[in-house]
């Protein structure tokens, strides 16, 4: 695509990046069919190429964007099908990252907005504060009818309808030592939401790791990896979360690390990601490109290793819901496929696996009406499948297509543990005792 940027322009190192993605873009056009929105809308402005148009013209004139440009970028996903697609290379993350960005400095929403979304930001990247809400939810339960009739209330019948009917009790995330021949030492992201809503995954993560030889620690000062907040345009919330870990992994360099190990992949893609988004940063860069090449998903170190036998747990049929942060974002396709296979059970994957369940982070809280459409045809073609179990790789995946399956849904990891020798997962034995 040409590009009209001027020198002064181009000075901001932001703006040439944009410039250079921009110019990438050949116009083909291959992208809009593997688009969620433009395969649920039609839109041509609901597609990557129309995107990628609205935000070259709202970079190049430096115009405060309208309400309709951010509206069509409000409704990407950033699932990031189109990068899969794309045979040019675009890289659209972090165009459209930069465009959100852009908007959060240059445009000012209306207030319900600006306060569902300071809400959001404030609460879901905090453990503390999001058990706190997560509590107070379900006395709000009955609610839900009432807010989702009228626009300004819709994020909170989504908030209420998403929120789990148990929360669990805070627990200080222990370190634990190799139970067979040492083979090294990884830290394992404690993240936000992924240990509020199913503590479980952190607990089988740990047993798997021990098991096959690893010590697992946990790093003194992090917290959220940032993409809740970076994703919501709030750029600089988001590198004090990315600064805030590497200074924690920094120290945990020094005892020895061979990984940094993710089970939620979204925060997998922005960890992989904190090269880039601290690049223009002297004090942090070097060690957040070091650190960004150490983060593994689960899936992806453990298809590295020797794993214990498996077929512990039976050949129950797995239908396995791949998180786009998972194919798209971090291209591992194979891996969790493979390790449940290897490990007994009988994998299925469902029709448009590459279309987004809808979850994207907050997407199914801001744009619910979407997000309730892609989550329901994602449950549909799982549910042809007709697996006794779902696994993915993300709890915001899982979370937003649980209420819509009666099979239990689970993280891989929980079904690579159980078949290895640890417990059946608490999903799939609360419906056995059901
Ligand atoms: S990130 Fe996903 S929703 Fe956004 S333009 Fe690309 S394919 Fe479409
Ligand atoms: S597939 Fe790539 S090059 Fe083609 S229109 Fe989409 S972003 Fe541009």
């Amino acid at each position: 695509m040409q590009t009209r940027f001027t020198p002064a322009q181009l000075s901001d190192p932001a703006t040439a990046m944009s410039e250079a993605v921009i110019r990438k873009c050949v116009h083909c056009g291959f992208c809009t069919a593997t688009c969620p929105t433009y395969v649920l809308l039609g839109d041509e402005l609901d597609s990557p190429r129309g995107r990628i148009y609205l935000i070259k013209e709202m970079l190049e004139n430096e115009q405060q964007p309208t309400a309709e440009v951010v509206k069509h970028i409000d409704r990407c996903l950033s699932c990031l099908s189109c990068m899969t697609t794309c045979p040019s290379g675009v890289n659209y993350m972090h165009l459209v990252d930069h465009a959100r960005a852009y908007i959060e400095a240059t445009y000012r929403r209306p207030w319900h907005e600006r306060l569902i979304r300071a809400v959001l930001a404030r609460t879901l990247p905090y453990p503390g504060r999001m058990r706190i809400a997560l509590r107070l939810a379900r006395f709000a339960r009955w609610l839900e009818p009432a807010f989702a009739a009228s626009a300004v209330t819709k994020p909170l019948a989504a908030m209420l309808r998403l929120a789990p009917a148990k929360v669990a009790a805070a627990k200080a995330p222990e370190s634990a030592e190799a139970r067979n021949t040492r083979k090294g030492r990884i830290v394992l992201l404690q993240g936000c939401a992924e240990n509020v809503l199913r503590p479980e995954i952190r607990e089988a993560t740990v047993r798997l790791l021990t098991r096959c030889g690893y010590d697992v620690a946990f790093a003194r000062g992090e917290g959220c990896c940032g993409a809740l907040t970076w994703h919501l345009g709030r750029s600089e919330d988001g590198l004090h979360s990315a600064r805030r870990n590497v200074d924690a992994w920094r120290r945990e360099m020094a005892a020895g690390l061979d990984a940094i190990i993710i089970t939620a992949s979204g925060c997998g893609t922005t960890i992989k990601d904190y090269g880039h988004m601290l690049r223009e940063d002297p004090a942090y860069a070097g060690d957040a490109a070091t650190l960004s090449d150490m983060a593994k998903d689960i899936t992806e170190f453990l298809a590295e290793i020797d794993l214990p036998e498996g077929g512990k747990a039976g050949a129950a049929k797995v239908g396995y819901l791949a998180p786009c942060s998972m194919q798209h974002g971090q291209k591992i396709t194979r891996a969790p496929v493979d390790l449940l296979t290897r490990a007994g059970f009988t994998v299925s994957q469902p029709a448009e696996s590459h279309l987004c369940c809808g979850s994207a982070g907050t997407y199914n809280i801001l744009q619910s009406d979407i997000a309730g459409q892609l989550g329901d045809r994602k449950a549909a073609n799982l549910a042809r499948l007709q697996p006794d179990i779902v696994a993915t790789g993300n709890i915001g995946c899982a979370t937003q297509i649980a209420s819509r399956m009666s099979a239990p849904v689970v993280h891989t990891v929980e079904l690579l543990d159980w078949a290895t020798g640890g417990p059946v997962p608490p999903a799939l034995a609360s419906r056995n005792s059901q």
